[in-house]
């Protein structure tokens, strides 16, 4: 390759889809170490960084889409070469190309989707307050003190529903002023982002905004780490700034405050998976931990990869519309690790991470040793 003449135009192009700092990599290979790719199969994020700096990418093949914006090799990396900016980048031109490999069908489904209902699931918008049936949910007005924002897999997925539907029972009986969008909530677009697809994501990003503002709302409670890191990090390029808090913080310092009580014990030795998109991306590792210590009787275990060196669950950078291998999920390897660590419950706070955990404790069988929990679920059984 080094013989390859570096192709101007498509450095170019590359620099301008925002992955400029791919010239800074002086191939260490200290990406393709730390990546959890390399636990399962080959890939070698090194490779296609070397591949854009000549302006060679192989846009059409699987690999540019194989990672999952884990977060992991950006903090390892000694060049700063941002490698989560330069694969969208190479994800964004392949997109304008209209260069599609036959494993984004389902993305292409998902994009579609997103365009016509606001969801990347080909769920109704319709039917997307269905989830808070029998719940006396109400429609968010001005005055109230928060905004729930459901991600659309905790509003339409039937495992998922669970938390939204746990979360608006915890508010509910801590006295908190709540109300949501229902039919008016649009997905926050962080996925389909990382896959390339810039159009859809500013359109569905400008939609919110526009909602929001229109609405009145000044804070907003999320249930997954994607929603909560774009609109903390990602609306503010479009001059938007709210307030935004997670679950797990929020649900501590309602305990904090005094209202809400854990009443019950819970005997179990319990595992806590941090999520990328809560963690390393957004730095928030104690919140959840505080929350699990408060909790009498439970036994709280830290897997060797946790906080900032955590495993990716494998569902991010658009991948939870990819189809993976089971032999190749990194959730499974998450399992058999808090398994291993006699955990009898493994918590975490994030949808996409629930989804691919449950997905893993049946695919192996696991489903008598283990219970895969959001953070939401084990506290509605306590109050
Ligand atoms: S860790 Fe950074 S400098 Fe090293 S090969 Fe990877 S991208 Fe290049
Ligand atoms: S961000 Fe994560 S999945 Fe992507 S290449 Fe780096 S370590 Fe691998």
């Amino acid at each position: 390759m080094e013989t390859e003449a570096p192709i101007n135009e498509v450095i170019e192009e590359i620099k301008e889809s925002g992955g400029d700092a791919v010239k800074y990599c002086y191939q260490c290979g200290k990406c393709d170490t730390v990546c959890p790719w390399n636990r399962v199969t080959n890939f070698s994020m090194r490779k296609l960084i070397r591949e854009a700096t000549f302006g060679i990418p192989e846009i059409d093949l699987e690999e540019t889409w194989r990672c999952t914006t884990c977060g992991k090799c950006p903090q390892e990396c000694p060049r700063d070469v941002k490698q989560i900016d330069d694969v969208v980048a190479l994800r964004r031109i392949a997109t304008d190309y209209g260069v599609s490999p036959a494993i984004l069908k389902p993305v292409r489904s998902a994009n579609a989707s997103l365009a016509a209902e606001g969801n990347p699931l080909g769920a109704e918008r319709a039917k997307r307050a269905d989830w808070a049936e029998g719940l006396n949910v109400k429609t968010f007005t001005e005055e109230m003190e928060v905004l729930y924002f459901p991600c659309c897999y905790v509003t339409y997925d039937q495992r998922l529903k669970e938390v939204a539907q746990a979360t608006a029972r915890i508010l509910g009986k801590a006295g908190v002023e709540f109300g949501i969008l229902g039919t008016s909530e649009n997905c926050c677009g962080e996925s389909i982002r990382k896959t390339g697809n810039e159009e859809t994501f500013k359109s569905l990003a400008r939609e919110n905004i526009k909602t929001f503002i229109d609405r009145g709302v000044k804070k907003i409670l999320v249930s997954s780490p994607h929603c909560y890191h774009t609109f903390k990090n990602e609306y503010p390029e479009f001059k938007a700034n709210f307030e935004v808090v997670h679950t797990s913080q929020y649900l501590l310092e309602l305990i904090d405050e005094g209202k809400l009580q854990i009443n019950k014990e819970c005997k179990k030795k319990v595992t806590y998976h941090d999520p990328c998109y809560l963690g390393r991306h957004n730095g928030i590792y104690e919140e959840p931990r505080e929350f699990l210590k408060k909790i009498p009787g439970l036994e709280l275990r830290e897997m060797n990869e946790s906080r900032d060196n955590s495993l990716c669950c494998g569902m991010g950078g658009g991948r939870i519309w990819i189809d993976t291998d089971m032999a190749e999920r990194f959730s499974n390897l998450r399992i058999e690790e808090a398994i291993g660590l006699g955990a009898e419950m493994l918590v975490t706070s994030c949808p996409y991470c629930i989804d691919a955990l449950e997905e893993s404790r049946s695919g192996l069988n696991h489903e008598d040793v283990i219970q895969v929990k959001d953070i939401t679920e084990i506290l509605e059984e306590l109050i």
